[in-house]
């Protein structure tokens, strides 16, 4: 840690609540995975444990800084911001549906002729106990042709080709299972986009926030080792290191 630089209130709560909550979450060894957690502040010597809310802020953070650097060269009527998708499922089925379904929009996405580029997050929200919501947002590049044309692109279009790629029972029973929206406020989406699983902590109570750490926690293990983000052409992010 910098010299004068100080060890955050807060972080220092959220930190010892994850250290609470781990006993209850299979496969977080404390030894291994938040050993070194308990006083990082994400700073030059983090630990990088992936329960780590300063590590991963700092390294969404990261990701953020390098998809604005691409994303604010691209004049703002050509992009165009889409999520797809997927059926509800449980924990255990997440991490291999989420791996197949991101190599299936990521093929979907090389197939449309009238993009120039295009950055896709995969990202799974509880829905109940033990459930995911499984949605992948992509910020696209859109070609002049993509509004009319031979290969111009319309939702319902998206919908068919989104469908025909997804096997049968991964099809969202969601009325909207695709939708694309024109992008007013970059920064903002790319905020969106970047955001770590601890984004939305919040809670007064002690209890509010002990229930937030163990969702998040089953969360990053139900995830771990997926790759969460592609991107393609004028909107693929490099490593800033
Ligand atoms: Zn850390």
């Amino acid at each position: 840690m910098p010299a004068g630089y100080r060890y955050p209130h807060w972080l220092k709560k959220w930190h010892s609540l994850m250290d609470l909550a781990a006993e209850g979450v299979p496969g977080i060894s404390p030894d291994i995975q938040i050993g070194r957690m308990k006083n990082c502040a994400g700073n030059r010597s983090s630990c990088e444990s992936p329960y780590c809310p300063a590590c991963s802020g700092k390294n969404y953070h990261k990701l953020q800084r390098r998809l604005m650097r691409v994303a604010k060269e691209i004049p703002q009527s050509q992009l165009r911001f889409a999520t797809f998708v997927i059926e509800d499922c449980s924990g255990f089925e997440l991490r291999g549906i989420a791996k197949a379904t991101s190599a299936i929009a990521r093929d979907m996405l090389r197939s449309v002729p009238s993009l120039n580029g295009w950055f896709m997050r995969q990202e799974a929200k509880p829905s109940s106990p033990g459930r995911y919501h499984p949605h992948i947002h992509v910020l696209m590049d859109v070609k002049a042709g993509y509004s009319s044309g031979r290969n111009c692109m319309s939702v319902l279009k998206w919908r068919g080709l989104w469908e025909a790629a997804l096997p049968d029972d991964l099809h969202s029973v969601q009325q909207k299972p695709v939708v694309i929206k024109s992008v007013y406020d970059v920064a903002g989406i790319v905020k969106y986009l970047c955001k770590s699983p601890w984004s939305k902590a919040h809670g007064e109570t002690f209890e509010e926030k002990l229930l937030s750490v163990i969702r998040i926690s089953d969360q990053i293990s139900d995830m771990a080792r997926l790759r969460r983000y592609a991107s393609s052409g004028t909107l693929s992010v490099t490593s800033d290191n």
